[in-house]
């Protein structure tokens, strides 16, 4: 993981969830109104499940394929940030925790 990404959810497991970030010079990133910014950094990344909205895309910049999360509202919506704190505060290993939330109901 790279470090700015661990530094993200370090901070957001001490801070607590976030809401939307309108301030931010990216907002909307995933290109929705009222999108959840708690997990800029998503906990799970790469998922590489489609399910949830990410997809394989080429970089513009280097060419090579990367795991695209743009068109991702699952972990941006306002009813998951919660959860996915909670269980990463319990200690549940990320990829346990979203097949947790998806077999639940919360997909
Ligand atoms: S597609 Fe969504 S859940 Fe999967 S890694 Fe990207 S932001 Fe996270």
């Amino acid at each position: 993981m790279l470090d700015k990404a661990k530094a993200h959810i370090e901070m957001v497991m001490a801070e607590g969830v976030k809401g939307p970030d309108k301030g931010c010079k990216y907002y909307p990133c995933h290109h929705f109104e009222g999108q959840e910014c708690t997990w800029c950094f998503c906990p799970f990344y790469p998922c590489l499940d489609p399910s949830a909205g990410g997809k394989w895309k080429v970089s513009e910049r280097t060419g090579k394929d990367v795991w695209s999360c743009i068109d991702c509202r699952w972990v941006h919506s306002d009813a998951i940030p919660e959860k996915v704190l909670e269980g990463l505060r319990r200690g549940e290993e990320p990829r346990r925790l979203r097949r947790r939330l998806w077999e639940e109901g919360h997909g």
